[in-house]
This record gives C-alpha cells, structure tokens and sequence, in this order.
C-alpha cells in the first residue's frame, strides 16, 4: 500500500482538481502577462534597459512558482497512481491464487476454465477438466504433521506442473483436491488418458522430504466439454464441467481408489441412488428404522451358546431389510455413524439384559467411531445409563482402524479393558496389522474372517491360513473366533484345532430381538424376571381368549 494508502480518497481528488485549477490558471497568466513582462525582465537584467513594473514582475514569479507546484503534484499523482496499480495488481493475484501452493484457487478457476473454453472452442478443440485429490492425506497428516502435509502438497503440485502442457492451468481447490483444466485436438482424449497415466507414474515415486518419505496415491475424475466423446449431452458452462469431473472423482473412489475414470452418464444416477440413500437414512434413524440383529456364537468344543454379535439391519418401509454393508459406509461419510451406533447400542443393551447373563455382547466399531478421543468415555457412559454389565460387553474392531491413530486406540482399549470391557480384532488377516501392533496391543481375541474359514469346506484340505492364525493366536496366548462356518465340513476341521468360538450360518442366520427372545426361552436363558414377565403375559393372553370365546360361546 502507499503511504498515502489511508488518505480519504475524494480529499486527494479534491485537492489533485484544485492544484490542477491553479496550475492551468498560472500558465495562461503566464502566457497573458509574460509576453510582455519577460522580455523588459531579461532586457533590464542582461543589458540594463528600462525597469518592468515590479507588480507584474511579481505576478510573473507568482506563475512561475504556482506552475512548479502544478508540475510537481503531477509528478507526485503519477506515483500514486502506479503504486496504486502494484498493490491492486498484488490484490488481485491474492485473491485467485492458492498463498501455500501459487496454484490458482476455486472461484478463479471457474473464470480461467470459462476462459480456457472459449479461446479452445474458437480454434475447434476440446478442453478436459480433471479434478483430483489424494487418497490418504488425512494420514499423512496425522502420521506426520500439518507440516509436512503441506510440504507433500507443494511438492505434488510442481509434479504435477512439469507434465501439464503450456495452456494447462492448474488450481487447488481447497484441502487436497486439486483441478487441472487443458486443451486437447476434439476427439483425441489419448492425449488426457496419456497425461493422467504419468501423473499416476510420477506419484509413485515416493517424496523425499528432509526428515521422512512419504508415499501417496490419487484418485482422478475427468469431465470433457467434447460432447461427441462422451455422448452425455452438452456441458453448457464450467460449473456443469467441474460437477461432472467431481462425479467421476467420486466414483473413482467408490471404485477403489488409486485410479482415474471419464465421467459418463451413468454415475449421475449412481450419485443420484446414493443421495437418495443418505435422505432415507437420515430420516430412517429419526424414527428408528435401525433395528440390531443378532448372530449367535458358539463353543466350539461344547456346542454350548455363549454370545451373540449385534449385527445393524435397516428396515427400510421403501427398499426392504437393508444390510449393513450398504448404509454403514453411507452413515460414516456423512458422519452419522456414532449417532446410529449409540441408539443401536442402547436397544442392544435392553435386549441384552434379558437375556442370561452367561451370554456376551458383541459390537462392531466403526473406525470413524474410534477416531473421537472421547468414545471410551461416551461408550463407559452408556453402559452405566442401561446398568449393563461391562464384562458381558465385547467390541469388535478391524485391523484398519490400527492405520489411523495407533496411540489413540491403544490409549482407549486400555480404558475400556480397565473396565472389563473385552476388545476383539475382526477380519483379522485382511488388513495389514503387524505381529508387533497385536502384540503391543492388548486385544483380547482374534476373529478369523470369513474368507479363510470358508477354505475349510472342501473334505481334506488344509488351510494353511487359518492353521497359521491359529498357531498364532495360541503363541500370544489370544482366544479365537471363527466366522462364515457354514457348515459340518468347515466344523469338523476347526474341532481339530483346540479351544475355538464360532459363528455362522451353520448355527443361524442373524434374528431380530423377538426370534433371539423365542430362542433363549426356549432354552432357559432368559433372565428370571423377564420369564416371569412373559409367563404373566401369556397367562393373561391365554386368559384373555378363553374370555373373548366364552363371551362368544
Ligand atoms: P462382520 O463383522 O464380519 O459381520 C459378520 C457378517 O458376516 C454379517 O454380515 C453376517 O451376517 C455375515 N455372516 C455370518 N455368518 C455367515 C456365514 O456363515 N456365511 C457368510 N457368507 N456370511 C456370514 P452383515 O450383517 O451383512 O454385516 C456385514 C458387516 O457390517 C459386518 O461384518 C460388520 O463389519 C458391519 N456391521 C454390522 N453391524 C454393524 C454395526 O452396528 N456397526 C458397524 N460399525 N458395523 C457393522
Ligand atoms: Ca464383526
Ligand atoms: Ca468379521
């Protein structure tokens, strides 16, 4: 800024008109007056000749001061002027650039890539907008700090930079989503899929900061304004291009990351069902849609029931009973999932009451549940709310929630185990745990994934996978569970290998609480008071019909 930067602007001008006045008014006097004046003045000074009036003389040096003043404040407002320009020019620059990366920033893009459009449109190419962003920033973070995170992204961008051709520009859109918008010959979108895949190549060079490496991946979504190419209709602005790169984005994540894809039409309703899947599950958790499952698990060697796992359901009025595979990655993206998981809790809680007290509770954890600092605490606090006994509660975590904060999860195990709360590792063998992350955590058993145990179902065959979990979990002295055993075969093998829980559809398909509350009175493990509940109310149902057929009779 100048220093002139907080002078009120309308004064200057004012004084800048007023100086110019005096300034213009001096030289026509000057030139009124001097034609007379100057030459006596020279006259009388050079060669002796007769004295001028000392009035106009006076009035002469008046003009000749005032026309100096009106020179210099021009000279002086020029300045202004260009200084003005600078900061205004660096202004502008602030305003459209990313300050961390110099890439162009979100609302500038939007003019640039409109920009970009027409002069490529008017030499009959086409332009591609490539939206994209990494795949696992959010751990490099965490893992590193914001400052290298930073770093990361600078260096990303100038790789990023040396492959773009000249027109190219590239923008950061916020966080860790980048854009790159180019020009290509109509009909020649090789040239993007060849770009895009050294991009891939360039990101898998590890990147080398001064005190750690960092390896990153990313996930790319193209849109094209080449309707011919695409077949999708007419992008009509850059707004509808970046929407359409942003779809092909996301559904390169859906895919599996790590990859890039061309938006087609097909993803609009892929976005579409799922936008329509997140309304109905925000309107299915407000009025207790989510209902727990319940899946029995067994002693191996006894045959004896000792727990279930609670299993989430949806019942859906419009889509039917939903599976946990569909909404849980739905409710975890749109951060749901600790809400649902709580109210799903606090009916397995009641339901689990119930029940005998021989029998255990398991519960699946999100990892995004795992990433508050306070879930030990909000969890310890709803089992005092339903007076339900820590030691019948289980937790079931995957080994991908390891990969995020191990302190923190260590930290909140340890809490919950001090209260007698047993921690499980699900899935286990189709993450990526070291043997050092199960020994230094204290896990009180290892669920087997159901993908190993199903190898057990041919007559003889070994499978090595589950003997080696097996032998492990006895070396670290951990209980095991299989899942998935479906049947007698499967069973069969796992006797052989020592003291083991199961579950699977051998032994039941997941119920809902009425079947499980059939099932354990059938049994005799339904708590005393809730059997002499049900005895009163089927005495007074049994009572009721006899009234209503006598009243017939
Ligand atoms: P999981 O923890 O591995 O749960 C066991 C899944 O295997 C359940 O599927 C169950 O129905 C299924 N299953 C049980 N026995 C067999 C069998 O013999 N053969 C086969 N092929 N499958 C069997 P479900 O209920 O669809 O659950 C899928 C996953 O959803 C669960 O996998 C669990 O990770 C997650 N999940 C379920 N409920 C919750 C929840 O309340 N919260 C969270 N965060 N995740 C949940
Ligand atoms: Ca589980
Ligand atoms: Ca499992």
């Amino acid at each position: 800024m100048t220093d002139h930067g907080t002078e009120n602007p309308l004064e200057t001008a004012e004084r800048d008109v007023i100086a110019l006045g005096i300034a213009v008014a001096a030289i026509i006097l000057l030139v009124g007056t001097g034609g007379s004046v100057l030459p006596k003045a020279l006259a009388a000074i050079v060669a002796n000749g007769s004295k001028p009036d000392v009035l106009l003389v006076n009035a002469l040096l008046l003009n000749i001061a005032l026309i100096i003043f009106g020179w210099r404040r021009y000279r002086e407002l020029m300045r202004e002027i260009a200084e003005r320009r600078r900061a205004e020019e660096r202004a502008h620059l602030l305003a459209a650039t990313d300050p961390l990366t110099q890439c162009l920033n979100r609302r500038s893009m939007v003019e640039v890539t409109e920009d970009l459009r027409a002069r490529s449109g008017a030499r009959g190419e086409a332009i591609a907008y490539c939206m994209f962003d990494l795949d696992n920033f959010k751990q490099i973070n965490d893992m590193h700090g914001h400052t290298t995170g930073d770093a990361v992204l600078v260096m990303l961008c100038d790789r990023v930079r040396a492959l773009m051709p000249h027109e190219a520009r590239l923008a950061r859109l916020g966080g860790d989503e980048f854009a790159f918008v180019m020009p290509y010959p109509a009909g020649q979108s090789d040239r993007v899929d060849d770009l895009v895949i050294r991009m891939f190549e360039r990101m898998a060079h590890p990147f080398q900061l001064p005190e750690v490496t960092v390896e990153l991946t990313i996930s790319i979504g193209i849109a094209t304004d080449n309707e011919a190419g695409a077949q999708v209709g007419a992008v009509s602005d850059a707004a509808a291009l970046m929407h359409r790169a942003d779809m092909a984005l996301y559904h390169a994540k859906k895919q599996g990351r790590n990859r890039y894809f061309w938006f087609e039409s097909g993803m609009e309703h892929e976005l579409k069902f799922r936008n329509q899947l997140e309304t109905g599950i925000r309107r299915g958790l407000s009025v207790g849609e989510f209902v727990p499952f319940y899946e029995q698990q067994i002693d191996v060697q006894s045959g004896a029931l000792v727990g279930f796992e609670m299993l989430a359901r949806w019942r859906s009025p419009k889509l039917g009973l939903i599976s946990p595979d569909i909404f849980v990655p739905i409710a975890e993206e749109i951060g749901l999932i600790t809400e649902m998981s709580e109210r799903l809790m606090e009916q397995a809680f009641a339901d689990a009451r119930e029940w005998d007290d021989s029998l255990s509770l398991s519960i699946n954890i999100s990892p995004v549940q795992l990433r508050d600092p306070w879930f030990a605490q909000r969890l310890l606090k709803k089992l005092v709310e339903a007076n339900f006994p820590p030691q019948r509660l289980e937790i079931e975590i995957t080994e991908s929630c390891l990969h995020d904060n191990v302190g923190l999860v260590r930290s909140m195990i340890t809490s919950l185990r001090n209260q007698g709360v047993q921690i499980s590792l699900d899935d286990f063998g189709t993450g990526y745990s070291s043997l050092e992350q199960l020994r230094s955590l204290p896990f009180d058993r290892i669920k087997i994934d159901r993908s190993f145990v199903a190898e057990l179902r041919e007559p003889g065959r070994k499978s090595s996978i589950v003997e080696a979990i097996v032998a492990l979990g006895r070396g670290l002295d951990l209980p095991l569970t299989a899942e998935g055993v479906e049947d007698e075969e499967i069973l069969k093998a796992l006797k052989t290998m020592g003291r083991l829980k199961a579950q699977g559809y051998l032994y039941g398909h997941p119920e809902d609480a009425d079947a499980v509350r059939k099932r354990l009175r059938a049994a005799g493990l339904m708590t005393a008071a809730t059997t002499a509940d049900a005895a009163q109310a089927e005495t007074a149902e049994q009572e009721q019909t006899a009234h209503q057929n006598s009243n017939r009779a």
